[in-house]
């Protein structure tokens, strides 16, 4: 997959593009991404800082200690994570892409928080808290 991808928010202000495989897609099941969004459960796509390229000004925030996330202060899409302990990756809303049906998530973060009414029936890997170490 060396193609293009493209992703932006529900007004248009901010676009994204990547070029090349995502390092990961993972669902996310922790409390932070539900009140974030709204979502009982979110897809996160991680790729390396240099596939990306934002278009636009996203709103940054800083939602906890490690964690920055940015979103459009136009139409309030939740776009992006980073996490200083991951330094050089950025991760979008899978949910964001016009290409979101060849995201495919390969792996469950923060299962331990999961809702338990959300049933998993897709065989892949469960994973307590993250699915990456932090330095
Ligand atoms: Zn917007
Ligand atoms: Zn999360």
């Amino acid at each position: 997959m060396n193609d293009m991808l493209h992703a932006r928010c529900s007004c248009g202000a901010v676009r994204i593009s990547t070029s090349g495989e995502p390092l990961q897609v993972s669902w996310c099941h922790c409390r932070d991404c539900r009140r974030q969004t709204g979502a009982p459960a979110v897809v996160w796509a991680g790729f390396r800082s240099e596939q990306v390229a934002i278009d636009g000004a996203p709103k940054r925030r800083q939602s906890s200690d490690h964690v920055v996330r940015a979103f459009c202060g136009d139409c309030g899409t939740p776009m992006t994570y980073e996490d200083d302990r991951l330094a050089g990756e950025i991760y979008i809303h899978a949910g964001l892409f016009d290409e979101a049906d060849h995201l495919v998530p390969d792996r469950h973060a923060y299962v331990t928080s999961k809702l338990f009414w959300l049933h998993l029936e897709d065989g892949l890997d469960k994973f307590d808290a993250t699915t990456r170490g932090r330095n």
